[in-house]
């Protein structure tokens, strides 16, 4: 499955260049081009979604380890694996995408802002139950 307006889908099909690392039948992996860091690069299902939630289980499988050999080539010791879903949480192609992206030092790589929120044991368990329920 693919969109005929999806960027990603084009670096796919390759109507659109990419710095292509990695292709197996269901996965393509390639260079960020605005990287946060040395070695950014993206892991991506060949099925179009925009969501993680969109994707089938069997075209998820590959991914992590693409990813970790991504990871491993650029010789990073720090890195991140980042995946976005929707506007407000930082997605803006619409193509679910892996990133790796290297951690080289502090101000280079990804910046994570980790605002923690006030709970209790009871809140979680009470979060724990409805959650488990519907596993
Ligand atoms: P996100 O904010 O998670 O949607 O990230 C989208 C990523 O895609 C950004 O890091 C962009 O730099 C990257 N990107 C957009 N267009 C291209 C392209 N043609 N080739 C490689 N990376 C791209
Ligand atoms: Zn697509």
């Amino acid at each position: 499955m693919s969109s005929a307006t999806c960027i990603f889908c084009k670096i796919i099909k390759g109507d659109i260049p990419s710095f292509k690392l990695f292709e197996s039948d269901k996965v393509f992996a390639f260079l960020d081009i605005q990287p946060l860091s040395r070695g950014h690069a993206l892991v991506i299902p060949k099925y179009h979604g925009a969501k993680l939630t969109d994707i089938p289980d069997e075209d998820l499988q590959e991914i992590l380890p693409v990813a970790k050999k991504l990871a491993k080539i650029s010789g990073a010791e720090d890195f991140n694996i980042l995946q976005n879903n929707g506007r407000i949480a930082h997605q803006v192609v619409d193509h679910v995408h892996f990133h790796m992206i290297p951690k080289p030092n502090e101000t280079e790589g990804l910046g994570i802002g980790w605002p923690t929120q006030k709970t209790d044991m009871d809140k979680l368990k009470a979060l724990f139950e409805e959650l488990k329920s519907k596993m």
